[in-house]
Formats: structure tokens, C-alpha cells, sequence
């Protein structure tokens, strides 16, 4: 079956890969690794934007100073990456980690025209350390870094099928929504993905899919068109 995105930028949450509480889940890392294998080999080009908030989040550290907790979740960010870039190599599949904070000798700087290249080629290409910038989430880094490689589509991995209009867990009545405006989503106020990150997307017309990604095969299926909530 075709795919309806060839060029994505997958969102995978530190959640999804390294379990809670901070620990890397070898089994998580491991099966996003074969997910996002069984796209490549169907013909997708794959960028993959990680988040940390296994590791930290800024707003959970009320402690630090906010740039100070920031930017230890974004330090958070590289560890997954890190450990993401194992995993694929592993299954044999070649990727390139970038980094948004310098570190030599652990990622390269982010480069668009090497990862446009790279993606090209084929290769997987994990961009680490979100935007680099305190006050923001890698929900703001997977749209900028979608804009910047040219990617057709934002696919946001979820727990859960899609985007609700009530919380599913204590609505079991709810169900999906299909499709909705950038401007709808913002306007009703909803939080499956960050708002500045939905209206960046916006100004560019950049659809964005929330999708369950913990099932064999997600991938594929959100590439094809065929579950998650888009926004478009
Ligand atoms: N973060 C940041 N700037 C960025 C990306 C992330 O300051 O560009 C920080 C922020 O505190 C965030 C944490 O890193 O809460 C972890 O990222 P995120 O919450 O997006 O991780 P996820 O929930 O996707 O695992």
C-alpha cells in the first residue's frame, strides 16, 4: 500500500523509548528502532526528533532556575539520542545523531543540508537537544526540524490513538478526532501537542498526526494515512 508521507519527521516522546522514571527500557528502544526500520525499508525517509522528559523536564524541577532545569531536560534529550542511535545500529540500520547543543565526539552539530543528504541516502536522522533553547519542548523542535529537512508531515508517537476532545481516561466515551484545523486545535485549547508548536506549524501549513506508537507496525500505518488525528 502507498505510503501518503514519504518524508516525516517522527516525534517519539523519552517517554515511549526510555520508560519512567528515567531509565532506558532496552525492549522500548529496541522495538522503535525495528519501527522505524520497517518504514525505512517500505521507502519513507526518516528524521526523528527525541524527547527527554524520562530523564527531566524543566517544569518538574521548580527547584533550578527555569533555564537551569531546562536544560538539564535537554541534556535528557542527548542521553535518549544516544542510546536511540545504538539501538538502530543494532538492527543495522544507519543514522546520523545531530545535536541542537554542542558536543563533540557525541553528535554532530544540527546541519539541514547534511541531514537533508543523509536522509537522502537513506539514513535515520536523530535530531538531539530540541531547539537548544530553554522554554520550549521537543514538540517545538519537531516542527522546526520537519521545516528545516523538508518533511511532508509531523508524526507525533502517542500512547494513545489520537487527539480527544475530553481526557480518554476519565472519558471512556471519547473517541479520536479524525481531522481538525491548526486553528481548531489552538482555539479549543487541546494538548495532545504543545500550542507553540502547533502554530509554527500553522504559518507553514505543516500537517502534524498524533498516533498510538506502541503497537507493532504504527509506523507504517501513520505513514500510510491510515490512524492518528490529523491536523491539517
Ligand atoms: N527542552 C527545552 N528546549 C527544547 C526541548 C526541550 O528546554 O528545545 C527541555 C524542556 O524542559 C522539556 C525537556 O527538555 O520539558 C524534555 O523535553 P520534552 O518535555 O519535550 O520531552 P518529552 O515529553 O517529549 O519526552
Amino acid at each position: 500500500m502507498k505510503l501518503r508521507w514519504r518524508r516525516a519527521l517522527v516525534k517519539l516522546s523519552g517517554e515511549l523509548i526510555g520508560g519512567r522514571g528515567g531509565a532506558l527500557d532496552a525492549g522500548g528502544l529496541r522495538f522503535y528502532a525495528r519501527e522505524v526500520g520497517t518504514a525505512r525499508d517500505a521507502g519513507a525517509r526518516i528524521a526523528l526528533v527525541i524527547g527527554g522528559g524520562n530523564v527531566a523536564r524543566g517544569s518538574a524541577l521548580p527547584h533550578l532556575p527555569p533555564t537551569a532545569g531546562h536544560t538539564i531536560g535537554i541534556l535528557g534529550t542527548l542521553i535518549n539520542g544516544v542510546a536511540l542511535r545504538e539501538a538502530l545500529a543494532e538492527a543495522g540500520i544507519p543514522s546520523l545523531l545531530m545535536s541542537a547543543l554542542p558536543c563533540p565526539g557525541v553528535a554532530e552539530a544540527v546541519d539541514p543540508w547534511r541531514a537533508r543528504a543523509a536522509l537522502e541516502e537513506g539514513q535515520i536522522v536523530l535530531f538531539a537537544a530540541g531547539t537548544g533553547n530553554p522554554f520550549v519542548t521537543t514538540d517545538t523542535a519537531a516542527v522546526i526540524r520537519a521545516l528545516t529537512v523538508g518533511a511532508e508531515v509531523v508524526l507525533k508517537g502517542s500512547k494513545v490513538d489520537g487527539i480527544y476532545a475530553t481526557d480518554p481516561q476519565t472519558d471512556p466515551t471519547t473517541q479520536p478526532l479524525p481531522r481538525l484545523t491548526h486553528r481548531e486545535y489552538l482555539t479549543r485549547g487541546l494538548r495532545a501537542m504543545d500550542g507553540a508548536a502547533v502554530a509554527i506549524a500553522a504559518d507553514h501549513e505543516l500537517p502534524i498526526v498524533v498516533y498510538r506508537a506502541d503497537r507493532e507496525g504504527s509506523l507504517l500505518c501513520a505513514l500510510r494515512g491510515e490512524i492518528g488525528s490529523l491536523i491539517a
